[in-house]
């Protein structure tokens, strides 16, 4: 049963009488899907969302006027009043991280008018090292899908030649991140340093396929591996998450046997994404939690690092 897929140990995972204001009104013309259409979303999704967002420093983007209006994304929500939100101590960037630990705080930042959660490396557990690394693969927008797949192949191969399991995601926009889970082992610089090789590293072997520069015009023809995602702070859309862009497409976690029929980054929605969800045989990141594996010496030295 579908029920027996979802994480589970969500005690807290309804919307708790959360009172969506203006719920009718639209915040994304294209698809025509409503603020409690969202609300709605993300209650449905919790268990989901819940288990990835625990205890994870979060930023949200909100949008007032909906998507085609101004978009904030913040950092800090000391000031918003969400309802059980969590705030760890101003540890890092001077003022409190957000953490959102049940689905109260979750529909209350719906009810802030959040759109997108956007999701640290890090958990408060220890905010000093990486329990994950992401390479955001940023593709040139005139590029056939196709390439798409065959670059996240290409980098899930060099990942296991490496030595390290990997999981995917859909952006929901244009791109797939490949989500590398760690051991609480490494520094923020060394994690850094290491997906920053692997790019390179990547960008020099097949230079007609990649890039290790950022910027719109070194890719042109070409995908940008995104290393940047890695830092201490730096934050990338959290999987479940939907996004502030026209037709409200979610990040979604897929198996790697899922791939190859992938038809592009923004291909479920807040409102097709509880379907797939409830038609799963099992998790797409089976064995995520299970995963123990540090980055070693001679991975390092493969790169040419040390
Ligand atoms: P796409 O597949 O379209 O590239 P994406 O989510 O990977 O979607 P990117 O532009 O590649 O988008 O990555 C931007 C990331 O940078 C976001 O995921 C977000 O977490 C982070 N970020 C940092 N600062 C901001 C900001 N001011 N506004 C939006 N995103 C920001
Ligand atoms: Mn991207
Ligand atoms: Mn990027």
């Amino acid at each position: 049963k579908a029920k027996d897929v979802a994480p589970s140990n969500q005690a807290d995972a309804n919307g708790n009488g959360v009172k969506i204001s203006h719920p009718e009104r639209i915040i994304d013309p294209a698809s025509g899907t409503t603020k409690q259409q969202l609300a709605d979303y993300y209650e449905t999704v919790s268990p989901w969302v819940l288990s990835v967002l625990k205890d994870r420093p979060v930023a949200i983007v909100r949008a007032p006027e909906g998507i085609n209006g101004e978009l904030f994304f913040q950092k800090h929500g000391d000031k918003l009043n969400i309802p059980a939100m969590k705030f760890l101590d101003k540890h890092f960037s001077g003022q409190p991280a957000m953490v959102v630990n049940n689905a109260k705080a979750l529909v209350g930042a719906v009810q802030m008018n959040t759109i997108e959660f956007h999701a640290w490396n890090a958990t408060s557990h220890d905010l000093e090292h990486p329990d994950c690394f992401v390479l955001d693969l940023d593709p040139d927008p005139s590029l056939p899908w196709q390439r798409m797949i065959e670059a996240t192949q290409l980098t899930l191969t060099v990942l296991e030649e490496l030595g390290l399991t990997a999981f995917l995601k859909t952006s929901g926009g244009k791109g797939i991140h490949i989500v590398v889970p760690l051991s609480l082992q490494d520094s923020w610089d060394s994690v850094k340093t290491f997906s920053r090789a692997i790019v390179r590293h990547m960008a020099k072997l097949l230079p007609d396929r990649f890039t290790a520069v950022s910027g719109p015009r070194n890719r042109v023809g070409r995908i940008f591996i995104d290393y940047l995602r890695n830092s201490n702070g730096a934050t990338t859309i959290a999987a479940y998450s939907a996004r502030a862009r026209p037709g409200m497409a979610v990040s979604v976690p897929i198996g790697r046997d899922e791939l190859e029929k992938l038809t592009g980054a923004d291909a479920w929605t807040v409102h097709n994404l509880p379907e797939r969800l409830d038609s799963l045989k099992q998790n797409p990141w089976q064995g995520y939690a299970s995963v123990e594996q540090v980055i070693t010496d001679e991975m390092r030295s493969r790169l040419g690092l040390n």
